[in-house]
């Protein structure tokens, strides 16, 4: 086994140490667009910190978990953004405005709007440019 496989295989586990944590913060649903049914991931958020840690993991289900790893997106199917964005989650809330400025830069006004009228705290600005 390569040592590159083995600390992803590491890293895994450690990561499902998070899923009972998230499960009860989650309510068992996806925490971007609240679907409660299917099998819903650990998504860690970059930057990750060296260890998982449950403020840098969402719980997301499968359709959600594509939109925020690949550059897919299904711009009618996101509103539910305009409730996330507003989060006291700081990783949800960073996860949404990422996910809003790329709907933004593909031309979804909606997206520019919510950008334009939601507050940030100073952790969240700093998390997203770093
Ligand atoms: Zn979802």
């Amino acid at each position: 086994m390569s040592q590159g496989h083995e600390k992803h295989q590491q890293r895994l586990e450690q990561l499902s140490f998070l899923g009972k944590t998230l499960v009860r913060r989650s309510g068992a649903k996806c925490e971007l667009c609240s679907h409660a049914h299917g099998t819903l991931y650990s998504i860690e958020i970059p930057p990750v910190p060296e260890l998982p840690s449950e403020d840098h993991t969402l719980f997301l289900c499968e359709s959600c978990k594509d939109v925020v790893e690949t550059s897919k997106l299904n711009p009618q199917e996101m509103h539910y953004l305009e409730e996330v964005i507003w989060s006291d989650l700081p990783v949800l809330q960073v996860t949404a405005v990422r996910l809003c400025r790329r709907l933004r830069d593909k031309g979804e006004a909606w997206a520019a709007e919510l950008l334009d009228t939601v507050y940030l705290s100073p952790e969240v600005e700093e998390w997203l440019s770093s």
